[in-house]
């Protein structure tokens, strides 16, 4: 246990870290046993304000919440020759967010903690995992899934948070729990922006100025697509190319269509607009809902 903690581990109204798995699971066993809804929050760190309204949606669960945020940055979903070492990790910075927002237990597992030598098993994505995100970055949706999978059980949450901001992770840790039949509920809340409409990220922190304001063309090419959704898909993607083409520095990986469960796009309901680019070597993403 490190600072803020407490005898039983969990202080009312107080932060109380934890690293290790098997200090944290009895504690929220014990808080579940007595009544409590455990609500996880699963992040890599660096939170920002997209984090702090995870957290507040958190809160605002109907019943006797207590919000677990979980840091962790998770080797197995970082590819050879992403940014996992340069990945930000300010973790004062992150304990004071968590005290702010009134999160009552984080969870800080090192790496050794959650993949002991031996540990060789894996969560498959299976399709979706390849496609989209995964089709650029391998294994990664059986990593995330992986973790995730790890947290839900160290944890056992009757409720966990994710952003519509990384939607893939959504639907893909939503079908895990359906396919796996995981005692809870997946709650997903929309994505939270800057002034100018970019999606907020950790990420965003590694664009110098110019980089920034290029990198806006992302969500006004997602809104350019969906202001015409009424004339259809390939106006749509037109649409939204266009806007793409202004910043020549922005390049695009993919800009795709697709149903609500990113099943192929419907003709009519629930759609999905997804964008992936590059600005420098930084890799941004982000999507919006499309109504057909
Ligand atoms: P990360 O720390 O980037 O792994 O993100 C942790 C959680 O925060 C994920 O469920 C993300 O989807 C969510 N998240 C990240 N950025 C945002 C944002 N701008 N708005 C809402 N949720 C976000």
């Amino acid at each position: 246990m490190t600072p803020g903690s407490t005898r039983n581990g969990y202080a009312p109204g107080r932060l109380t870290v934890h690293s290790e798995p098997a200090k944290l699971a009895p504690v929220t066993r014990a808080l579940r046993g007595a009544g409590r809804k455990i609500v996880l929050i699963p992040t890599m760190g660096a939170l920002h304000e997209g984090h702090r309204e995870l957290i507040r949606h958190a809160r605002r669960i109907p019943g006797s919440v207590v919000p677990v945020v979980s840091i962790f940055v998770n080797p197995l979903q970082f590819a050879a020759g992403e940014d996992l070492d340069r990945y930000p990790r300010p973790l004062e910075d992150d304990l004071q967010v968590c005290r702010e927002e009134g999160v009552d237990l984080v969870f800080t597992p090192q790496v050794e903690h959650m993949y002991p030598p031996g540990s060789e098993t894996r969560i498959a994505a299976g399709p979706l995992g390849d496609e989209l995100e995964g089709a650029a970055r391998k294994g990664h949706f059986d990593g995330m899934l992986t973790v995730v999978a790890k947290l839900l059980h160290i944890v056992g949450p009757d409720v966990a948070v994710f952003g519509e901001k990384d939607y893939q992770q959504l639907t893909l840790v939503r079908r895990m729990v359906r396919d796996l039949d995981f005692p809870l509920r997946i709650v997903g809340v929309p994505t939270v922006r800057e002034d100018d409409g970019m999606a907020l990220s950790s990420r965003n922190a590694y664009l110098d100025p110019e980089q920034r304001r290029a990198a806006g063309v992302l969500s006004r090419a997602l809104v350019a697509g969906t202001s015409v959704s009424a004339r259809g898909h390939d106006e749509v993607l037109a649409a939204a190319r266009g806007e793409l083409a202004s910043e020549p520095d922005v390049e695009v990986d993919y800009l795709e269509l697709r149903d609500a469960d990113l099943g192929p796009a419907p003709a009519s309901g629930a759609g999905r607009l997804l964008v992936a680019a590059r600005v420098g070597s930084t890799r941004l993403i982000d999507n919006v809902p499309v109504a057909f």
